[in-house]
């Protein structure tokens, strides 16, 4: 059945913004059944940012509707606007927000200008088009050209960045020839191809769905090592799938790589074996050394994990698992202990490191294990910020082994990417709360900070965000003791 949004001829602002993250995730806007759409807490989570964003620019709650915008209010919400764009196509857009400047218009000494929340550093195509589209509908409202309009963020400590964004010729014709080019996709009948950096669909809905693709293809991106860039290559070299790469010759690869750099050239091995590693399903030594010497003479071990906000700079909760060597030299999980270190202000980080110094010193002697540099180089900084001298800070960065590393030096795995939550998944480890990711554990804080800010100091999701932390722990262990138990 065709949908209505076709039959109609009407394009919004969400698709749109859809189509300019990924022309295949708007073909699937359409046409695929919702039931295969997972949730995602990035959404969520923007929806958050533009509220604070919005309440930051606004001395007063913005109104709804038209009339809110006829008699001059600071800030109008839950307007839809229509048009008609390039080609005869009708629009449809809901702007999150609009702001009355002083600028004449039929309404009076006042108009409006669209406004945007930008999430992350940097302005994208997606904010300026976005901006572009709602001031082209807006225009023809209150028949007033408009020349700007604003990508607010609010930032460490409640600041906010406020930039203005010409409306220009040049990027109306870029709006309506996006326009043009998404009308066409979504008239074909089969859906565009995977995006060429899947690393974007991290944040997409439709994720586990064109994870399923890829693997059914073999497509390159499901090689671990392959980015949009070295997709791309190989492409061009004639390897188009994962098969393809397991066959190919070191040498003949290595000469093919050649002209595009000492970077690709020089990763030609790994490729060919990383492909042949997912090809077989089955992993492959790299080295007979052992990967984790250091647990050999350990009583026992910390496993260290950090929740953080990383717009904000602030890891809020440092979780240490503590696990002791049995006498007869086994390890077992049944005997954990799980300790969160809350650090919930940056103001009270002095406190949070006592406990953090207070929790290494109850076993000198005991390594730190963790996956990824963050942990490590996190806590460095931590002790300079807390003055202590670089000899304890090497001390202590010296204890910490980063599992995700040793792994890699010593195996190679049929995991499409060592990320701790895929090696983890293929080592059958499940994290107690079903859908909990790094993005929702962020979620979870920022309705944390929320109900803290209310007086609410035992918020239930910090209990969310201490099991999901403690689950990254033990999945951690996990992946160290297949190591060990491999010798
Ligand atoms: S999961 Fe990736 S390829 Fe699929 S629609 Fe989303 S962004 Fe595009």
């Amino acid at each position: 059945m065709t949908p209505t949004i076709l039959e109609k001829k009407t394009i919004t602002d969400r698709l749109l913004i859809s189509w300019i993250r990924c022309r295949r995730k708007a073909w699937l806007d359409l046409y695929e059944e919702n039931k295969h759409k997972d949730w995602s807490a990035h959404r969520a989570l923007q929806l958050d940012h533009q509220y604070k964003s919005f309440s930051a620019l606004l001395s007063e709650a913005p109104n709804r509707g038209i009339e809110a915008l006829k008699r001059g209010s600071n800030g109008v919400v839950g307007l839809r606007l229509k048009g008609i764009g390039p080609q005869g196509l009708k629009i449809e857009a809901h702007p999150p927000l609009l702001k009355k400047i002083n600028l004449g218009s039929p309404w009076g000494d006042f108009s409006y200008i669209p406004v945007v929340a930008q999430q992350g550093r940097r302005l994208t195509r997606e904010h300026r088009l976005s901006l572009a589209l709602w001031s082209y509908l807006l225009e023809q409202v209150q028949q007033i050209e408009v020349k700007y309009g604003l990508a607010v963020s609010i930032r460490n400590a409640g600041s906010l960045d406020i930039q203005e964004i010409a409306i220009t010729k040049k990027l109306t014709n870029e709006l309506f020839d996006s326009l043009k080019r998404l009308y066409k996709d979504i008239r074909k009948d089969v859906s565009p191809g995977l995006i060429a950096d899947r690393k974007k669909c991290t944040l997409c809905s439709w994720k586990k769905l064109c994870d399923e693709k890829a693997n059914e293809e073999e497509d390159l991106s499901e090689i671990s090592g392959i980015g949009a860039k070295r997709k791309i290559i190989l492409q061009e070299i004639g390897i188009k799938n994962l098969s393809q790469l397991a066959l190919i010759d070191k040498d003949d690869l290595t000469n093919k790589l050649s002209p595009y750099g000492e970077s690709h050239k020089k990763i030609a091995g790994q490729l060919i074996r990383q492909a042949k590693v997912q090809k077989k399903l089955s992993p492959e030594r790299l080295s007979s050394s052992m990967a984790l010497p250091e647990l050999n003479s350990a009583e026992g071990v910390f496993i260290y994990d950090i929740e953080s906000d990383p717009d904000a700079h602030h890891d809020f909760l440092h979780g240490f698992v503590s696990l002791a060597k049995r006498k007869d030299g086994t390890w077992l999980l049944d005997d954990v202990k799980y300790q969160p270190i809350l650090n919930l202000s940056n103001h009270t980080e002095e406190i949070a490191w006592g406990n953090i110094k207070r929790k290494l010193k109850s076993h000198p002697n005991w390594p730190v294990l963790h996956y990824g540099e963050t942990e490590s180089l996190s806590i460095c900084r931590m002790a300079k910020r807390q003055g202590e001298e670089d000899k304890e800070i090497n001390i202590i960065r010296n204890k910490f082994i980063d599992i995700h590393s040793r792994l890699k030096g010593s195996w190679v795995l049929p995991v499409n990417s060592y990320s701790l939550k895929e090696v983890a998944k293929w080592l059958k480890f499940e994290w107690s709360q079903k859908g909990s990711s790094g993005a929702k554990a962020l979620l979870w804080w920022r309705q944390c900070q929320k109900a803290i800010s209310q007086n609410n100091i035992k918020p239930k999701q910090l209990e969310l965000i201490m099991r999901y932390n403690q689950d990254d722990c033990i999945a951690t262990w996990k992946i160290a003791e297949w190591i060990i138990d491999k010798k």
